[in-house]
Order: structure tokens, then sequence, then C-alpha cells
């Protein structure tokens, strides 16, 4: 499905400043997925440009895998209300734009806990589950999905920035 800059599935289309587009390379193989945009996105309709994107550009480019060879997208297109958790219902409404982003990647990496439920349809514990490579569907699309820690969390985490590199460093290989 066709991304809407004028979507009303859901409450969320309310609040918004913009309606958060993919950014990157949008044919690449490679895809990572947020939870929902913030402040800064909101008002550029980017993803990941704020203090969690500035660290994802950070660890992408220090591990050779610049921003531009990848797609960066989210969970939910538009911003939540003070930066809260998408909502069960909000999720299930944007999916249908997700699944259609998804179309041909090879390799989908689920940044924090809200976009690895969302796309594995089930709770994950990062601290078990991080860097594993499971074989999922997502609509037509048949992907290695591998959970990770959230760009957020790696700002005074040290051990999930480590995580997150080790991330980056693996999927390099997906790339053609
Ligand atoms: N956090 C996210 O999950 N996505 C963004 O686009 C920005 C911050």
């Amino acid at each position: 499905m066709e991304l809407d800059l004028a979507c009303r599935r859901c409450p969320l289309s309310e609040g918004r400043t913009n309606v958060v587009f993919p950014d990157g390379d949008l044919d690449s193989t490679v895809c990572f997925v947020g939870e929902a945009p913030g402040r800064n996105e909101d008002m550029q309709g980017i993803p990941f440009v704020g203090r969690a994107g500035k660290m994802l550009d950070r660890l992408l480019a220090e591990e050779g895998l610049p921003r531009e060879r990848v797609m960066i997208t989210n969970t939910v297109k538009c911003r939540p209300p003070n930066n809260r958790v998408p909502t069960k219902g909000e999720r299930a409404a944007c999916f249908p734009y997700l699944e259609a982003e998804l179309i041909g990647k090879r390799v989908v990496i689920a940044l924090g806990r809200t976009a690895c439920s969302n796309l594995l349809r089930r709770e994950v514990k990062l601290a078990d589950e991080a860097n594993t490579v499971i074989r999922a569907r997502i609509g037509e699309a048949e992907v290695d999905l591998i959970p990770a820690y959230h760009p957020m969390a790696c700002l005074l985490n040290l051990d999930a920035r480590e995580s997150l590199r080790r991330t980056i460093r693996d999927v390099k290989r997906y790339l053609p």
C-alpha cells in the first residue's frame, strides 16, 4: 500500500505535522525499522534525524555502512503524543504501509522492542535475542529478521551500543 500524505487511518494523524516517509535507499535489500517518529522527525518528515538518529548515523558510518545505502523506516509513520509507545490499534492501522515497504528486502533490523514485537507478533527480550537471525514472513516478504537495540538505548548503554554495532557489521553481507 502506497504511503498517503493525507492518511487518516488512525488518531495519530490528528497530532502530526508530517507523515514520516522511509529514508535512504528505498531499493536497498537492507531495512532498519524503528518505533515511531519523534519531534524532529515529525517536523522534518524524515525518520531518525534527532538524537537517536545521530547515534544510528554515527554507528553506520563507523562500521562503513553509509545511511544512503540502507532503507530506514518506522513501525508507525506519525508521531505519537509525547513520544508514547504506539498502541496496538495504531500499529495495526499502519502495518499495511510497513508490509509494502518490506517487499524485496533480504534483511530487516528491528530496532527496539516495539519494532520487534510488531514484526514478529510476539514479545522479544533483547538481552536474549539481539543479533539472532529469525526467518520471518511479513506480508509478502520473506526476510531474515534481526532483533537489535534501539539507537536511543545506545546513547547511555555502552553494551547496547556495541551490540548494535555488531548488528550493523553483520548486515553488511546482505548488500549486493
Ligand atoms: N526513534 C524511532 O524509533 N524512530 C525515529 O524515527 C526516531 C526516533
